[in-house]
């Protein structure tokens, strides 16, 4: 009877009481067109399907081990040398206190740190500064198996760059079409790439660098230039609204990830990151020896 019959693939469904009320892929894709920042809600927690904040640890917590299950899955591919192994890479842009380090830590913390590949980009040493922008973010590339992680990322070529002028118009201007090559280039190779906003206000911002302040414990992430950065909010902004709309493509979408309440970020980069790896529809790699066999060997051993 088809209703008894056990089914030895979990449902996901079955698996997460927790999951969106819509897939987050639909709720945070930003829409292709114009982009109007102030009109992306800071505040909002699309498909959150907890009541609040005391909520979020354990829906959060909850993804761990299917998003490890998953992962290891994703690394077991690469590991065996499955021709075309895919990888994903999981890029976070946003102003300083949006939460790059916490979704690090909260989100991508889910899973099995040997299989992570993260790369933080600050401005570019004497070294990168002889090549093109895009070779040290080519040498960061994941390999097959792995999730990459940009802890900021080629964007800041069209974002700090433009914003401090640190490059003439002209040649920050011809990078929106080289950004969409080359993350064309990347996805044909096989990695799957989620590129997350973090949408902070400026507002939450102020109270976010005054936290920095208040405690001892935090001064380390506190730099003066943050304040300098923030001066320049609007010039920030526009950046961002040219970099979302003029790389929004199809084989590289941006999502939005509203970012005042950090409980939501959280959940919803690891919701993210939890939805694609299932689009990878990946399979465990056949054994490359003789099962039955190897079975007997151990069996007499
Ligand atoms: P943090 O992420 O707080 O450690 O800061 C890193 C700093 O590096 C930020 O101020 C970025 O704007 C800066 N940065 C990253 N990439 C570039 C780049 N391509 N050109 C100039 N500055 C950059
Ligand atoms: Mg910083």
């Amino acid at each position: 009877m088809a209703g008894k019959k056990k089914s030895k693939s979990k449902k996901t469904s079955d698996l997460h009481p927790g999951r969106p009320t819509k897939p987050l892929s639909k709720l945070l894709r930003l829409p292709k067109g114009p982009v109007d920042l102030n009109r992306l809600d800071t505040a909002a927690s699309p498909g959150y399907p907890g009541s609040g904040k005391t909520d979020a640890p354990a829906l959060t917590a909850a993804l761990a081990p299917e998003l490890s299950d998953l992962q290891e899955q994703l690394y077991a591919n690469g590991r065996s040398d499955v021709p075309g192994a895919p990888s994903l890479l999981v890029l976070l842009q946003g102003m300083d206190t949006s939460g790059k380090g916490g979704v690090i830590r909260h989100a991508m913390g889910l899973v099995d740190p040997q299989g992570i590949q993260l790369k933080s980009f600050k401005a570019p040493t004497k070294e990168e500064l002889q090549h093109h922008y895009l070779w040290r973010i080519r040498n960061a590339l994941p390999n097959p198996g792995m999730i990459g992680i940009f802890d900021r990322s080629q964007y800041e070529d069209v974002l700090v760059v433009r914003v401090d002028q640190l490059v003439p118009v002209s040649e920050w201007n011809g990078r929106y079409d080289e950004i969409n090559a080359f993350e064309k280039e990347v996805t044909e190779a096989g990695t799957t790439i989620i590129k997350c906003f973090l949408h902070v206000s400026f507002a939450e911002q102020k109270s976010r660098l005054a936290a920095r302040l208040a405690s001892p414990a935090k001064y380390w992430k506190y730099s003066p230039k943050d304040v300098d950065a923030r001066a320049k909010w609007p010039a920030y902004q526009e950046a961002y609204a040219d970099a979302l709309e003029r790389c929004n493509t199809d084989h590289a979408p941006w999502y939005v990830i509203p970012s005042d309440r950090k409980w939501y970020r959280n959940w919803a980069v690891a919701q993210l990151v939890r939805e694609h790896l299932i689009g990878l529809n990946l399979t465990w790699p056949e054994a490359t020896f003789d099962v039955a066999a190897e079975k007997a060997r151990v069996a007499k051993s």
